[in-house]
C-alpha cells in the first residue's frame, strides 16, 4: 500500500528500531513509547486493521501472538504485560496497518477504556 507508514516501515524506506522480523511479520519499537516497553507487531502483507481480518488473511494473526509471547519473554516481562489492538476512529487507531502494541515493564493503568 503505498501511502501506508507501516508498509513504509517495513519496505525500510522509514527507519525503524528492529526487534523481530521473518518473512511474515515484522516487530519494532513505537516511536512514542507509551510504557518502558513498548513494541508494535505488525503483518508484513497489508491488512487495514482487525476489522478487516476475514478466513483467507487471519493465519497470520496466531503467528503473530507466538511471536509476541516470545518477544516478551526475550524483553524480559516476566510480571505480565498488555496487547492492545486500536480499530478504527472510536478505537483510535491512528495507522490503518494491523497492529498489536504490547506494553509493559510497569504496572500498568487498570483501566481499559
Ligand atoms: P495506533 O494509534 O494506530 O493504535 O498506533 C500507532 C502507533 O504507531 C502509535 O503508538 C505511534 O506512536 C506509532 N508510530 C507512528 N508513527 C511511527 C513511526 O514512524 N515509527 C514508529 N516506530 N512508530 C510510529
Ligand atoms: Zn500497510
Amino acid at each position: 500500500m503505498e501511502n501506508c507508514l507501516f508498509c513504509k516501515i517495513i519496505a525500510g524506506d522509514i527507519p525503524s528500531t528492529k526487534v523481530y522480523e521473518d518473512d511474515k511479520v515484522l516487530a519494532f519499537r513505537d516511536i512514542n513509547p507509551q510504557a518502558p516497553t513498548h513494541i508494535l507487531v505488525i503483518p508484513k502483507e497489508h491488512i487495514a486493521g482487525v476489522d478487516e481480518l476475514n478466513a483467507e488473511n487471519a493465519a497470520v494473526v496466531s503467528h503473530i501472538f507466538v511471536k509476541i509471547a516470545e518477544i516478551a519473554k526475550q524483553e524480559g516481562l516476566s510480571g505480565g504485560y498488555r496487547v492492545v489492538s486500536n480499530i478504527g476512529e472510536d478505537g483510535g487507531q491512528t495507522v490503518r496497518h494491523l497492529h498489536f502494541h504490547i506494553l509493559g515493564g510497569k504496572k500498568l493503568h487498570e483501566g481499559m477504556a
